[in-house]
């Protein structure tokens, strides 16, 4: 449990350093409860050099929330290593360049709020400081934004806040549970995406949409393509949202 959290502006002190010179290193690895968004195993994945549905399979476990029927993917527990991560070593990280937008952001928790006139982001931010946790009161001389520049998270928080405004809309448009087949189209639509893209490709998913040909060579090309595109057909398969390309 989070002893406090306290909130923190972007152009605040970072009083927070985590490395292999703490006593702790890699403790918060080891005990893990954490959910992985699409765009956390599309980076894996590509990392790893395997399929989507293989990382699914091998490294996680999936429930649908009980109240939402959204999925919830996380880490899936090994017998043999109990919670900890199957990517922790005695030397760190070994997907340190792709790791989730959750092991960047530790230990600010981000909020965010979006103006309804101009679709503008507004960021929030809160340290959580836990006692397992040896980080903290360390002078880096960085400040808030430049510690969370140092952690590569934008590009994370990008793809991420455009799951949430989906989620928000299915609360807003369709409150409740979501209904089978819609939470299982949500969930190879996003993240199970060379499914999504194999279906796409030969057994012709979106029709009657018509892809155009510079969307059909950017979703051969780019997961992050294909990730928009996951989004765009969930709104149009559940919530009749038209398709637009750009
Ligand atoms: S417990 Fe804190 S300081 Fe230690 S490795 Fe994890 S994040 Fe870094
Ligand atoms: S992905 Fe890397 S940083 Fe994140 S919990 Fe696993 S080992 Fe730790």
């Amino acid at each position: 449990m989070p002893e406090e959290m306290k909130p923190v502006f972007e152009n605040d002190p970072m009083p927070f350093f985590c490395g292999s010179a703490n006593a702790c290193f890699t403790a918060c690895c080891r005990d893990l409860n954490q959910a992985l968004t699409p765009y956390d195993i599309l980076r894996m994945k590509n990392s790893l050099g395997i399929d989507s549905g293989t990382f699914l399979r091998r490294y996680t476990s999936r429930h649908f929330g009980p109240d939402s029927g959204l999925p919830v993917v996380s880490f899936k527990p090994d017998p043999a290593f109990g919670h900890a991560c199957p990517f922790v070593t005695e030397t760190g990280c070994s997907v340190y360049h792709d790791r989730p937008g959750s092991c960047r952001m530790y230990p600010l928790a981000r909020a965010i709020s979006r103006s309804r006139e101009s679709g503008k982001i507004r960021e929030y931010f809160a340290l959580i400081e836990e006692e397992h946790c040896m980080g903290f009161g360390k002078n880096t001389g960085l400040t808030v934004r430049q510690w969370l520049d140092s952690q590569a998270v934008d590009l994370h928080n990008h793809y991420n806040d455009q799951l949430i405004a989906l989620i928000s809309l299915k609360n807003r448009m369709m409150p409740g549970k979501l209904a089978g087949g819609h939470a299982d189209l949500f969930y190879k639509a996003l993240y199970d995406l060379d499914t999504f893209k194999t279906q796409i490709f030969e057994q012709d998913l979106l029709a009657p949409n018509v892809l155009p040909g510079l969307v059909v060579e950017k979703i051969r090309d780019r997961d992050e393509a294909l990730f928009e595109l996951g989004i765009q057909w969930v709104k149009y398969q559940i919530f009749g949202i038209e398709m637009t390309w750009s």
